[in-house]
């Protein structure tokens, strides 16, 4: 395996590790394309807690109501609505205060853990990678909202 490449821009031969071609100063593919290296565990879960929250709110509901009715009126007043609060913005500060943990930076998206799509959207943009789990999130959000307003009719 060579150790070099052709400059993009004027062809000038640079090695692999150089992060900018020495002739022309042109950056290489290595320095345009710096990956992450971060686990997305936690946000993958964050990106399908909407139904999570849903599933354990239907858990309550049916643990807390007198009768089948109960439960479902519980369910589509969104009466423990406040669970898949607490899960959504309960995993993106765990997830603000793992990333400070292990060193990274998350001065662009860690003020926004309570807004949970901005808090995906950012982070997905400050580590260079798919926003794939802020449309999962919406995704699920949109299924939940639509699955308790059919609970309801
Ligand atoms: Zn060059």
């Amino acid at each position: 395996m060579s150790s070099f490449l052709n400059c993009q821009h004027c062809s000038h031969q640079i090695h692999v590790s150089a992060p900018a071609c020495p002739k022309c100063g042109a950056p290489t593919a290595k320095a345009s394309s710096p990956a992450v290296n971060v686990s997305n565990t936690i946000v993958w879960i964050l990106a399908f807690a909407p139904l999570i929250g849903l599933i354990l709110e239907s858990f309550m509901a049916g643990a807390l109501a007198q009768s089948e009715y109960d439960a479902a009126q519980a369910m589509a007043s969104s009466k423990y609505w406040y669970i898949s609060l607490i899960l959504n913005i309960g995993l993106s500060a765990a997830e603000d205060a793992r990333l400070k943990k292990e060193g990274f930076d998350t001065s662009s998206f860690g003020k926004f853990f309570f807004l949970v799509p901005v808090f995906l959207w950012k982070r997905a943009k400050a580590f260079n990678q798919s926003p794939a789990y802020f449309w999962t999130w919406i995704g699920m959000f949109l299924f939940a909202t639509i699955s308790t307003a059919f609970i309801g009719s």
